[in-house]
């Protein structure tokens, strides 16, 4: 790979690609034209020539791109090919619902413990996944050498939450929570936020909308 940071856009684009080329693997297809995958992942060709471009050369022109190759190199760039263990803190409305969800898109991603104050939930195996006491969270990520923590607290929780995991080695936190968080530059941070998500897609309805009437 070419010594350089590859844009965020780009970043958030490979799992698609990623994807599509497992889907295409899996169903014995060998090849694939770049116009192809433009057209199933719905990115245009000169954006995917472009992200590909952060990578060196990964297609021969002419011929298209080698499905298995590729998908080797993706999996190995978005770490797919060895087991990342996850944390959850939080198991309520939305962490229950996150512990249901298997990861199909992926074969290397699992939550692997949970962890909650409420007396009711801790000591359960909910959907397969232990639910840990608070007291047992740095423990329990290193046993588990856990280096993600999903954050489904309510908001005024999060911050000493946030200090604890980053204390017990924490590298990244996917922050379901609308609190802006404090934590070190080594331990990535990514908001996910369903509302802006969906101002956005609202946002964009109506500039569509307003063209189309143009
Ligand atoms: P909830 O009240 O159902 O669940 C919160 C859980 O956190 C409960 O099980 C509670 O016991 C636990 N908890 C409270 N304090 C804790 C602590 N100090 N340590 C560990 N566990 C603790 O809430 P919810 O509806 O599941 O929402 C959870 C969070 O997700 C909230 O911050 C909410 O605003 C946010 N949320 C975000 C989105 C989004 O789009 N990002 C969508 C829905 C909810």
């Amino acid at each position: 790979m070419k010594d350089q940071v590859i844009p965020k856009a780009t970043a958030k684009r490979l799992p698609l690609y990623y994807r599509y080329l497992r889907i295409l693997n899996n169903s014995g297809k060998q090849k694939v034209s770049s116009t192809e995958l433009s057209e199933a992942v719905q990115v245009d060709s000169a954006t995917i020539r472009r992200d590909f471009s952060y990578f060196g050369e990964l297609g021969k022109r002419g011929y298209g791109y080698d499905v298995e190759a590729l998908m080797n190199f993706f999996a190995k760039t978005l770490n797919d090919d060895h087991m990342s263990n996850v944390a959850l803190v939080g198991v309520g409305n939305l962490g229950s619902a996150l512990l249901k969800y298997k990861f199909h898109q992926s074969n290397s991603i699992r939550i692997s413990a949970a962890f909650d104050v409420n007396e009711d939930i801790v000591g359960r195996i909910v959907d397969g996944i232990p639910v840990y006491p608070l007291s047992d969270m740095a423990e329990q990520i290193k046993l588990q050498q856990i280096d993600i923590a999903i954050l489904t607290v309510p908001a005024e929780s999060s911050q000493p939450i946030v200090d604890d995991l980053v204390k017990s080695g924490i590298k990244g936190i996917l922050n379901f929570t609308p609190a802006r968080l404090h934590a070190p530059k080594s331990v990535l941070v990514q908001n996910v936020d369903l509302t802006n998500e969906l101002q956005t897609l609202i946002y964009f309805l109506h500039a569509n909308s307003q063209d189309e009437n143009k």
